[in-house]
């Protein structure tokens, strides 16, 4: 697995080549608003090296899912959701409807979300 494709969106996005407000970082995560957000606060928690879906993750990505989580927290606590709640979502593949093969955890919050499905 290479740490940076080219043809990746997100790899370019955590390179910081379109100059993205980063809402958190950290050594190997970087978290920033969805292009089009569907709740209030709808936010992408990002490896910043290349692996396609949480499908890929093995041992030796323990640290990095580890970083996304508590990343996540943290832009959680930041954007006043905890308290209100909120949902992880992270799709895999085709039928979750993945569009960018790169690793995301969306946060959704800031409303009442809808049932899952
Ligand atoms: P998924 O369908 O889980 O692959 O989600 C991809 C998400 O990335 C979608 O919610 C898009 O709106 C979002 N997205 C795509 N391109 C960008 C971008 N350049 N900046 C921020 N969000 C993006
Ligand atoms: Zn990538």
């Amino acid at each position: 697995m290479t740490a940076y494709d080219e043809t990746c969106i997100f790899c370019k996005i955590a390179n910081g080549e379109f100059d993205t407000d980063f809402i958190a970082e950290s050594d190997n995560v970087v978290a920033f608003n969805d292009i089009n957000p569907v709740a209030p606060v709808h936010v992408l928690i990002i490896p910043k090296i290349h692996i396609t879906s949480v499908h890929e993750l093995g041992d030796e990505h323990q640290r990095i899912w580890n970083e996304l989580l508590v990343t996540t927290q943290a832009v959680a606590d930041k954007l006043g959701v905890t308290d209100s709640g909120y949902r992880l979502v992270t799709n895999a593949g085709a039928n979750a409807g993945q569009e960018v093969p790169h690793l995301h955890i969306h946060l959704l919050g800031g409303k009442k979300l809808g049932s899952l499905g």
